[in-house]
């Protein structure tokens, strides 16, 4: 598990992007004609992102934070984690909502960017994690940062992974360990807490393209009354689908943003609730991270 990505941080290995460096340009040409009729993810807006926002409410690229993250998973860190501003999802309980949902940061020119991975690779980070928000509107952006960076470093795309197949055609070429984010056993339950439609039928054809072009570190945050209709078919689909992944079942939510609006998620996870969902994987034979 995790081979390729260990095998880079021991210089074994290069990161996919340098292995693919001369592609960037026709990556990039690619990105910019999604850019002008946007579908980067599956809202498909057709927007000019030069002229105008869509749903994700990002036209360029706004980088709200960029740092040494040690609160990721143990292998990961230190992980430069670059946090864009803007989202495709507008979950009532975003725990970064801040950013997501509001306008925050500033345009960093890619050169500028690359130029400090560069620095973060001398100074021990592992890795460069590509969150926000959600990175997916960015990925133009991304590509022009890593034709001008030549950083050893895997590329992490830390998603709700609501991506368009165009965009999932794009990160085969970068990405070398997919952070993903999955959180609803249905569609249903993510039209009401995330207003996504189709959730279900897009986060799982693409965790079955991820699977098939890197390595994937699955995380999922139990909801509070969500363990029937969201868990537990995540974990069998998990389990049936992409067997090799690692999947991090994550305790921490809590009830903010707007979550007090929605009377089964105001409150924090039960000890029961997660024993329950735990010990689920284990019977499934999930490859869980301690
Ligand atoms: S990335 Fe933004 S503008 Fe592009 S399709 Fe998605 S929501 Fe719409």
């Amino acid at each position: 598990m995790l081979e390729k990505y260990f095998a880079i941080l021991e210089g074994e290995e290069k990161s996919k992007y340098l292995q693919n460096k001369e592609k960037i340009p026709l990556l990039i040409r690619k990105a910019e004609e999604i850019f002008q009729n946007c579908h980067f993810c599956e809202h498909r807006c057709g927007v000019n992102r030069y002229e105008r926002a869509g749903k994700c409410r990002v036209k360029q690229a706004s980088v709200a934070s960029h740092f040494f993250h040690y609160g990721e998973e143990s292998m990961l860190i230190p992980s430069y984690t670059i946090f864009f501003s803007g989202c495709t999802f507008y979950c009532v309980y975003c725990q970064n909502w801040d950013i997501s949902q509001y306008h925050a940061g500033i345009y960093i020119e890619p050169e500028k960017m690359a130029f400090m991975i560069e620095k973060a690779w001398e100074r021990g980070a592992k890795n460069v994690n590509w969150v926000g928000g959600e990175p997916t509107p960015n990925l133009l952006y991304i590509l022009q940062v890593l034709e001008k960076c030549n950083a050893n470093l895997p590329q992490i795309w830390n998603s709700n992974m609501y991506c368009s197949i165009q965009t999932m055609d794009l990160l085969k070429e970068i990405v070398d360990v997919y952070l993903t984010d999955f959180k609803y056993g249905n569609n249903q339950c993510a039209e009401r807490l995330s207003k996504i439609k189709n959730y279900w039928d897009i986060i799982t054809r693409n965790h079955k393209i991820a699977y098939e072009q890197g390595e994937m570190i699955i995380r999922h945050l139990i909801l509070p009354n969500h363990v029937e209709c969201c868990s537990k078919p995540i974990l069998e689909w998990i389990a049936e689908n992409v067997p090799d992944a690692m999947v991090n079942i994550m305790d921490q939510y809590y009830p903010t943003y707007k979550a007090m609006e929605y009377e089964e998620i105001n409150r924090r996870i039960k000890m029961a609730e997660y024993d329950e969902v735990y010990d689920y994987a284990k019977e499934l034979g999930i490859n869980i991270i301690k």
